[in-house]
């Protein structure tokens, strides 16, 4: 098979790769699929119910695996807690019961806003078995964007821990109308109006009976942020659990005896679907790390824990590749069996350097919090072009469109650029915005979801990721996806991290601007400019490199990572900031 895009060589799997694989042939594998047959792997409740906690924890427990580590929990000072698949079943009943004594009725909300903390988990999974909807913020949030999404979710309960709550809720509380529960993890001196989690659970029942929702009733609220207006509140259901679960199989190689790493906080979808969910439904043993990124503590986590199955994303990979190949030598790393990544475009390099270093290659998949779960992969069994986002899931129709006055074209033709679409109907898809039903019938159109990103599909079915669609660029008529020329600049030596944006130009339209940081050693002087418009010309052809460049210490992020560059090109442009809220990182910091 030919590499089509990329010049990186494609990565070949062994016998011994394909044969172990839970998706061994994938042609055969997405013709023969049937969303009925994903459907009975999971017990479901007596009646017709489903309900996402149960199918994750009980189910173990009544095949006879209580006893399984389910969760270990790594606290700051490295030490591990485990947790059965017995224990959660208890602590997230604490938590149901809980929630029952206080009145709180199924589909009501509860926002949790903490680290990653074992309570966090227990109370995601106890409030989905109480029938209540679980809506997790980043506990990084400022008090602002934490306001603006407990009144849209209209919450009901919120759980979160003293420190939090004292330094971004409690100026407020009390102006959420429908606020009646405040639950806090630690502190010994209790707020006003707020009750202490604990003693709560301890005097909660550790018998519950989950209530038997329906695959429709509403489970999740996942917030997600778009190009203008207020946070969208993305709904989605029980019956998610079933995408959750077969995409964790197909997609992550997700066996009963792995060791399964999410690096994701659940503050994000990524880290509740697969830093909760799936991992659980398939019987893992799932790895929970208290502390963020450092290269050495996740080295020695990968290590200590043996685990087999890392799900991360390209901002970790590349701070890993910046810290350099011979750190990661240090570590016994050969219990690793499958890597993956998620979030934002992976620069071939990434996958290539991976492959060099822990002798598999990063395997990126592709999907947002409106899909609820991996819509497109590469895996285990199927050769990686580097750089492509793999090919759909078995049960997921994509396509490449282009929009039209009355609906959309479907782009035939391999390599042409168009928006990315989705056949509506998949399980996890989203059911609604919040109160925003515009909102959330303008991503559909004739049974398409329309995702916002630019791709193209080569000869050979593998889908690659342009840009999203408002972030294209338009030069003298040719359309430009920054993250190619992104990825051509990262391939030089000396850039960290590149942001790239359009510049309005009287006779191009708009030409190509670049931001970098520089890896430590390199100074951002004039020679550097030239030789990276050079490097770019040479990779990419005159008509899609850069035309300016410049040197930043740092590119403004989200919190996930992903570098905003609109906020680039406002500032670039004297513009409005527009929404903010999102901001982690910032160049002017
Ligand atoms: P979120 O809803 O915050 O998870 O963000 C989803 C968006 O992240 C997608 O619409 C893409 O623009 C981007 N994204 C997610 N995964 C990938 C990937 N593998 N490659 C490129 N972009 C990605």
């Amino acid at each position: 098979m030919e590499a089509s895009v990329t010049p990186y060589p494609v990565i070949q799997k062994t016998v011994a790769e394909r044969e172990g694989a839970n998706l061994g042939n994938y042609e055969q594998a997405a013709s023969a699929f049937d969303w009925n047959v994903a459907r009975a792997l999971l017990d479901g409740l007596t009646g017709g119910g489903l309900n996402i906690a149960f199918e994750a924890v009980d189910r173990h427990v009544l095949h006879g695996r209580g006893g399984k580590a389910a969760l270990r929990w790594i606290g700051r000072d490295g030490a591990a807690t485990t947790y059965t698949y017995e224990d959660l079943r208890q602590a997230t009943n604490r938590f149901a019961s809980l929630l029952a004594s206080l009145g709180v009725r199924p589909g009501e909300t509860v926002f949790g806003l903490m680290g990653r903390e074992p309570q966090l988990y227990v109370a995601a999974l106890g409030t989905l078995k109480a029938g209540a909807v679980f809506s997790p913020l980043f506990s990084a949030f400022g008090p602002e964007p934490i306001r603006t999404r407990m009144e849209i979710g209209d919450a009901r309960v919120l759980i979160t821990t003293e420190r939090l709550y004292r330094r971004k809720v409690a100026t407020w509380h009390t102006e959420i109308p429908g606020l009646r529960h405040v639950l806090l993890l630690g502190g010994d001196d209790l707020p006003e109006g707020c009750l202490s989690l604990e003693p709560a659970l301890a005097r909660s029942s550790p018998e519950f009976q989950t209530v038997a929702t329906r695959p429709q009733d509403t489970a999740l609220i996942h917030f997600t942020s778009g190009t203008t207006g207020r946070p969208k509140g993305a709904v989605h259901v029980h019956e998610a659990v079933v995408a959750h679960n077969i995409t964790g199989r197909v997609a992550l190689d997700l066996h009963e005896d792995d060791v399964f790493w999410c690096t994701a906080d659940p503050g994000w979808v990524t880290g509740t679907s697969y830093g909760i969910i799936s991992p659980l439904t398939n019987g893992c043993t799932m790895i929970v790390d208290h502390e963020e990124f450092d290269a050495e503590r996740w080295y020695r986590i990968l290590q200590d824990q043996a685990v087999t199955v890392w799900y991360t994303a390209p901002t970790a990979i590349r701070m890993l590749m910046k810290t350099g190949a011979e750190v990661a030598a240090k570590y016994d790393l050969s219990k690793l069996r499958f890597l993956s990544s998620v979030g934002e475009p992976l620069n071939p390099e990434a996958v290539v350097w991976s492959k060099e270093t822990f002798g598999r290659p990063f395997h990126d998949n592709w999907w947002q919090t409106e899909t609820g779960g991996i819509m497109i992969a590469n895996y285990a069994a199927m050769d990686v072009k580097p750089g492509s986002m793999g090919r759909p899931l078995p049960g997921i129709e994509a396509a490449v469109v282009e929009r039209t006055e009355s609906g959309v074209r479907v782009i035939e033709t391999p390599d042409e650029e168009g928006e990315l679409a989705l056949r509506a109907g998949w399980p996890s898809m989203m059911r609604a915005y919040l109160n925003e039903p515009e909102r959330y019938a303008k991503c559909f159109r004739q049974g398409w979801y329309l995702t916002d990103d630019l791709v193209r599909r080569d000869a050979d079915g593998y889908f690659w990721f342009v840009g999203r669609a408002d972030d294209v660029i338009k030069s003298a008529g040719h359309l430009i996806g920054p993250f190619e020329v992104e990825s051509a600049l990262m391939e030089h030596p000396a850039v960290a991290e590149a942001g790239v944006i359009g510049i309005p130009d009287p006779i191009a339209g708009e030409v190509v601007k670049a931001f970098v940081t520089l890896n430590s050693g390199f100074e951002g002087d004039e020679v550097l400019q030239r030789e990276l418009i050079g490097h770019a010309r040479k990779r990419l052809g005159p008509a899609v490199a850069p035309r300016a460049i410049a040197f930043r210490a740092n590119l403004p992020k989200t919190r996930s990572g992903k570098i905003m560059r609109r906020l680039l090109k406002a500032r670039e442009l004297g513009l409005s900031e527009g929404d903010i809220s999102t901001l982690e990182s910032d160049e002017k910091k």
